[in-house]
């Protein structure tokens, strides 16, 4: 499908300063939209950011179907922009759309439609080491409706915005044992807007108790680990590591699949399988607990200092020898350098 593209005469970029960008708040100055109607995805755009006019019965407004992506471009040393893996958020999106009744976005155009807006956008990537262009590819119903069915028309839409380099502090988690995130035949492997509702409460009561995160369990027995906020988790015991299987209530993240390649090109053992808060908080105390992290695109590898729960504190070392070689390796290969793996897209061309 032919990309029409629309820029505009009245660029914002010349006012962004690149070394303070609020994180969040600062979009670019176009966005790519497509529409769905009568069974297809039509005229794919680039177009100037604007506001959506959107119908008070919009489905997505009423019954939540909505979904996102994310996903970072960055530069390489030559000023190319690049683009890590971005057939897996195709697919990871089409994974979400299913489980939530909506369309599937065909994945070449998905791609297509991140290198052209990389292109328009080229200049909105921040230079900074461990800067980049944060994109939010997203779809939602904009039939407007009111009954419950899927809806007929939706709107894929893809926005930018500039990121300053994030320094990721060690965090503390706090493991949550009243509410829950995902169950078994439930959501939460889709990226869908409202998994992210139901989590910002308990977020806050964890922020008020100190801490930075919440971190999942099962919802049946509150003892096996899921994951944090929105990463991916892994713990290094006796030099393996390990990491909560993918049993259809986490988030199958692509710096997850990206980490355990990593550790296990340079030689370490990953291990993904059912991990009990207990088996961690033993594992501390016997001395084998060597690292945590967490995984995800916003911020790459977040060190976890601490964990903790009722009275318990599992206290986590604050050296992360393995954690940070791989945040390094995984930073230089998104920044042009040598790619083992062939991960990084090479773009900036806005004729597609
Ligand atoms: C997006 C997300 C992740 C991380 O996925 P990446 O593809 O690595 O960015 C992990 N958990 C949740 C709940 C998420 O939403």
């Amino acid at each position: 499908m032919n990309i029409t593209i629309t820029t505009t005469d009245n660029s914002q970029l010349e006012h962004i300063n690149f070394d303070s960008i609020p994180l969040g708040r600062t979009f670019t100055d176009h966005m790519f939209i497509c529409d769905y109607e009568d069974g297809q995805w039509k005229n794919p755009r680039i177009e100037p950011l604007a506001h959506i006019p959107t119908h008070p019965a919009a489905m997505a407004l009423h019954y939540g179907q909505a979904i996102f992506e994310g996903m970072k471009s960055t530069l390489s040393q030559k000023k190319e922009p690049l683009l890590f893996r971005p057939m897996e958020n195709a697919k990871r999106l089409n994974e979400s759309a299913r489980r939530m009744g909506m369309p599937d976005f065909p994945e070449e155009l998905f791609v297509d439609g991140l290198k052209a807006l990389v292109g328009v956008e080229k200049g909105w990537i921040p230079p900074g080491a461990g800067s980049a262009l944060y994109l939010r590819p997203f779809m939602y119903a904009d039939e407007p409706f009111i009954g419950m069915r899927a809806a007929t028309s939706f709107k894929f839409v893809i926005i930018a915005s500039p990121a300053g380099p994030f320094f990721s502090k060690p965090i503390k988690l706090w493991a949550e044992k009243e509410y829950i995130r995902a169950a078994s035949g439930g959501t939460g492997e889709a990226k869908a807007a409202g998994n992210y509702a139901a989590a910002i409460r308990p977020t806050e009561l964890a922020k008020a108790k100190g801490y930075d995160q919440v971190l999942w369990l099962d919802a049946k027995e509150h003892k096996y680990i899921q994951e944090v906020g929105t990463m991916n988790i892994f713990f290094k015991i006796k030099g393996t590591f390990i990491t909560p299987e993918l049993d259809g209530s986490v988030l199958h993240g692509i710096t997850r699949k990206s980490v355990i390649d990593l550790l296990r090109h340079k030689n370490f053992t990953v291990t993904e399988r059912k991990i009990t808060l207990q088996e961690i908080l033993e594992a501390a105390q016997n001395g084998s607990l060597e690292e945590a992290f967490g995984t995800g695109t916003a911020v790459g590898i977040a060190y976890i200092k601490e964990i903790g729960w009722g009275d318990n504190t599992i206290p986590v070392s604050q050296e992360h020898p393995v954690g940070k070689d791989i945040n390094a390796t995984l930073n230089d290969i998104k920044t042009g350098g040598e790619d083992p793996f062939n991960w990084m897209l090479v773009t900036g061309n806005k004729l597609v």
